[in-house]
């Protein structure tokens, strides 16, 4: 499932083929994906200019001169194709089998953006931009981990009196915007903190290390996709899965990579999903 880092590298991608671009026809080829469709979306779409293509959490908004914002979730397998080259700088492949194209757009640039998702776990909604933070998606969700909101008070008080383990708390969309199960096994690693640590029991110090250490791990992360996006022209976001190596994660019986630390990273399963760590460097 893309994470934070890979749905902004898919922003990064579909940037230069959608902002300031005229929807000039949108084809829409079934009436739901994980929700229906809004009423009369190719309608509503077309003739539309894309003013702005932002990220807030794991959803891509596009802000259309309409009043309305076309909301994008990618899901479990959702991808964004880029495809025409009008100025030689699109992507022509399309990998992914053609009967999973369930939404596609075409710019007034040439650029063909097609949005493909086999297992249809993915979402596209219209909502009016101006009240867009309220959409039920939306509304409930925390701070941006790279935005100012997110800070080492507001982190610190955020765990106060919390008895759920830290992996857990920083998994709460409510505390944190956007961040999955990888990218918190690897901040707690860099952090020396173990996953099974009750949040509301770790000193307010090692918390507020927690803020710089989440913007540097997803920062490196959507470096890696940027470099994969330049490398292969490519708007996929899981390219940024490939480019990139964790320390811990899914290296269950791997030697830990901590200087002079002879442990092994071991599994276990937190709230139903794998956790790895280091049980010497992480307490
Ligand atoms: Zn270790």
């Amino acid at each position: 499932m893309p994470e934070l880092p890979e749905v902004e590298t898919v922003r990064r991608g579909l940037a230069p083929a959608m902002q300031g671009a005229v929807i000039a026809r949108a084809q829409i080829n079934r009436p739901d994906l994980r929700w229906p469709f809004p009423d009369r979306m190719a309608d509503r779409l077309t003739g539309a200019r894309v003013l702005a293509l932002r990220r807030r959490s794991k959803y891509i908004l596009a802000d259309l001169d309409s009043g309305e914002s076309l909301l994008i979730h990618l899901g479990m397998s959702g991808r964004m194709l880029i495809s025409g080259d009008p100025l030689g700088q699109f992507v022509h492949d399309h990998p992914a089998a053609e009967k999973h194209d369930h939404v596609v757009l075409d710019m007034d640039n040439g650029a063909r953006i097609t949005f493909n998702d086999p297992r249809r776990f993915g979402a596209m909604d219209l909502l009016t931009t101006a009240t867009a933070d309220q959409h039920k998606l939306l509304a409930s969700i925390g701070p941006e981990p790279l935005g100012n909101d997110f800070n080492e008070p507001y982190l610190i008080a955020a765990f106060q009196g919390r008895n759920t383990p830290v992996k857990s708390a920083l998994l709460d969309q409510k505390i944190v915007a956007g961040l999955g199960n990888i990218y918190v096994c690897e901040t707690l690693y860099r952090a020396g903190i173990s996953p099974t640590r009750k949040a509301g029991q770790i000193a307010a110090a090692r918390v507020g290390s927690l803020v710089p250490i989440i913007r540097q791990v997803l920062s490196e992360a959507i470096s890696a996709g940027g470099s994969s996006l330049k490398d292969f022209r490519h708007a996929d976001g899981e390219l940024g899965y490939f480019q990139h190596s964790f320390d811990v994660y899914d290296r269950e019986g791997q030697p830990c990579r901590t200087q002079g630390c002879t442990s092994g990273i071991i599994r276990i399963v937190q709230s139903g999903r794998s956790t790895f760590y280091c049980p010497t460097c992480q307490r």
